[in-house]
């Protein structure tokens, strides 16, 4: 057989890795119902690089701590990249729950902004998230208090978006959570824990997986960094926003 010209053969096996998955195993009998990956949960990253070029290249590429990408990625001035379809499963997540979502990356849509960790994020950068963020939330049906951190669903390992995120920003735009109303001191018998556990905190861990919960919470709700050695402690004000949180919080419906 004749060999195929290297731009064909490319081409062709482009299209294989391309094409519809069938088991040999099994008659292809395609049924019309169905459909593409459903995202149901948004979390926000910061890319803890110096450049958005830089962060293109580690998520398009080998990377030395291993292969990474997001869905998309928002620069300082704010433009929008996207190196990932919003139907595909980008690696951005890792290991990590939120609620009972235990597979965050087939669950989610993930959006780098790059930011190195220590400097505040800039305007059209935020403006470019929140637009990002109408889109994606109206596209999927993804209601707008389940846009979350990385920190948030693997607290143990990660810190970002960070504590300099604009998390009360973001939730007056309609994402994200953020407590309403007069912070009052909670009843006798709040448990915080358990308050932790509803917003979606997996606190079940043990002593570190706790402390490192709480790590999490101060950096969203606080704007706070405990560093390296955070404790399982709550403060007054932490009760009274984890109070306000829950109350006014909506049941959790039963198909989530
Ligand atoms: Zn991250």
């Amino acid at each position: 057989m004749r060999a195929l010209p290297p731009l064909l053969a490319m081409l062709l096996l482009a299209a294989c890795a391309q094409a519809p998955v069938r088991n040999p195993l099994a008659t292809w009998v395609p049924s019309p119902n169905f459909n593409v990956r459903q995202p149901v949960i948004i979390v926000l990253h910061f890319t803890q690089q110096d450049s958005v070029q830089e962060s293109l290249d580690t998520l398009r590429s080998e990377n030395s701590a291993g292969k990474v990408s997001s869905h998309y990625l928002v620069g300082d001035d704010g433009r929008i990249y996207q190196l990932v379809s919003d139907l595909d499963r980008a690696w951005h997540a890792g290991g990590g729950r939120w609620g009972t979502i235990t597979d965050l990356n087939s669950a989610s849509i993930g959006i780098e902004i790059d930011n190195d960790g220590r400097e505040p994020y800039t305007e059209p950068q935020i403006a470019a998230v929140i637009r990002l963020l109408q889109d994606l939330t109206t596209r999927f049906g993804i209601p707008g208090s389940q846009v979350i951190g990385h920190s948030d669903l693997a607290p143990t390992r990660k810190v970002d978006p960070g504590a300099h995120f604009p998390w009360q920003r973001l939730f007056e735009a309609g994402f994200g959570i953020w407590p309403q109303g007069e912070l009052v001191d909670p009843p006798p018998g709040f448990d915080p824990w358990l308050a932790m556990a509803r917003i979606g905190y997996a606190v079940d861990g043990g002593e570190d997986a706790r402390a490192a919960a709480v790590r999490a919470f101060h950096q969203r709700f606080r704007g706070r960094d405990d560093g390296d050695d955070p404790v399982a402690v709550f403060e007054a004000e932490d009760l009274r926003i984890l109070h306000a949180l829950v109350r006014g919080a909506s049941p959790q419906s039963s198909a989530d």
